[in-house]
């Protein structure tokens, strides 16, 4: 069906989508272990009661010492210590080395570490001397107290998705438990007569339904709690019924196919009876056609659609428009959702190893590969069906609405590793 309406433009669809999502954004948040906070999204700051390190410590084997000791290479010293990892020796008494290995604590009074490379041991009473063979630099080989994480300073902050490195950091200030926001709740069905489960035969006329797959590894990846509700038929009151069904438990519901204009897609209309829904047509290739709105969670009350509603997302049908348009739009409004910063990944720029003349008046997100040029090569069809190009790829090339591409041009790379653990 020709729709004549004004097209969206991406980035106003964004805005509205991450508008809608943040005024219902969850506000529940639970404590849970460092341990098994991954991928979780941290709902308060975590600051640090601490200095990281704790104390000055040397960060190579060797000796302690203080540097004006040594009138010149090749000094001895009495050693009058030993300091390991985890011990705390005694002041340095003047005149003398201790003996130290990485990450002891540098006893007071030494301000230089001699690598165990640049030094004799010499054997005596007790622990023996140490001949010093470089004279060094005061504070050499010496990690501060606080030179990491100073007490106080907050090193992750609200909003924050914890990714392995920051689980690290947490347990570096002695963070034993974090507070995150709950995992958003996710219903997922798909609508399409034609669609079939793998592993079943593939009767005339039937597909095997990809995007169930596909749009639920992404919204796992995301961290959401995943209902998969299945295939519904194309049908408005079983369309209707699924919705009204999905609305009870989520926060959110995301549909694949069903949503364009033709008599035969029902999840708009479907909608607009279990609720509200603003029919998109987006300035985007692919995934022009997206529904947005909310589905009453009181059913029957003919008193429209409110906070207390379920959020919902009818993505296209076609998989590589539901693969982009979950990428952008879906993870939108998770981030939303969770009370995450706003935007979408920074975009690198990259020199095209294609070229690409006949540009669509919408911005385009073409499957792309990095070579090792470093160009990004192009997948030979972008149809937005042909899924294979989104495992081929391992990035999309944001392409400006009518901008052709010559071979050796800048063009602006998500990758898709970003855009998927976002
Ligand atoms: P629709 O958005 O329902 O008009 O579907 C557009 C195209 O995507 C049609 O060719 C459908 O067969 C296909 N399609 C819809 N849903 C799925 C799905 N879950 N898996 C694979 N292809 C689908
Ligand atoms: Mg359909």
């Amino acid at each position: 069906m020709n729709d004549r309406r004004p097209m969206l433009s991406l980035d106003e669809a964004l805005a509205r989508l991450q508008a809608g999502a943040a005024a219902q954004a969850i506000a529940e948040s639970e404590s849970v272990s460092t341990f098994d906070a991954l991928g979780r999204v941290l709902a308060a700051d975590v600051c640090s009661a601490i200095a990281v390190p704790p104390a000055d410590n040397t960060s190579m084997d060797g000796y302690a010492l203080r540097a004006a000791d040594l009138a010149a290479p090749g000094a001895m010293l009495p050693v009058s210590q030993r300091i390991p990892a985890g011990h705390v020796g005694q002041p340095l008494l003047a005149g003398t080395a201790a003996r130290i290995f990485t990450g002891g604590q540098v006893p007071p009074g030494a301000d230089a570490v001699v690598l165990q490379e640049h030094c004799v041991p010499v054997a005596g009473e007790g622990l023996g001397a140490v001949r010093v063979d470089r004279v060094p630099a005061p504070g050499q080989w010496i990690r501060r107290r606080g030179e990491d994480v100073t007490q106080g300073a907050v090193v992750l902050v609200r909003g924050q998705r914890l990714t392995p490195q920051a689980l690290g950091l947490a347990a570096s200030v002695g963070a034993g438990t974090l507070s995150v926001r709950r995992r958003p709740r996710v219903a997922l069905f798909s609508s399409g007569d034609e669609l079939v489960m793998p592993g079943e035969p593939l009767r005339p006329g039937a597909i095997y339904n990809s995007n169930r797959f596909m749009l639920r590894g992404l919204l796992l990846a995301a961290g959401c709690e995943v209902s998969d509700l299945g295939i519904v038929p194309d049908r408005l009151d079983a369309t209707r019924a699924a919705l009204r069904q999905a609305a009870l438990a989520h926060d959110l519901i995301v549909t694949s196919g069903g949503v364009s204009s033709g008599e035969e897609d029902h999840l708009k209309p479907a909608a607009r009876a279990e609720g509200q829904v603003e029919d998109w047509q987006i300035a985007m290739k692919p995934g022009k056609p997206l529904a947005f709105g909310r589905i009453r969670r009181a059913h029957g009350d003919g008193k429209g659609a409110g906070p207390g509603d379920a959020l919902f997302i009818g993505l296209p049908g076609n998989p590589v428009s539901s693969f982009v348009t979950c990428l952008l739009a879906v993870s939108t409004v998770l981030r939303a959702l969770q009370g995450m910063a706003a935007g979408l990944p920074q975009a690198v720029p990259l020199r095209a190893a294609f070229d690409w003349p006949r540009p669509d008046r919408r911005r385009e997100f073409l499957r792309v590969r990095l070579n090792d040029q470093g160009a990004l090569e192009l997948f030979p069809s972008q149809s937005s069906g042909v899924l294979t190009s989104a495992v081929w790829a391992d990035g999309l090339v944001d392409n400006p609405p009518g901008q052709a591409i010559a071979r050796g041009d800048t063009v602006r790379y998500l990758p898709l590793a970003a855009l998927i653990s976002r």
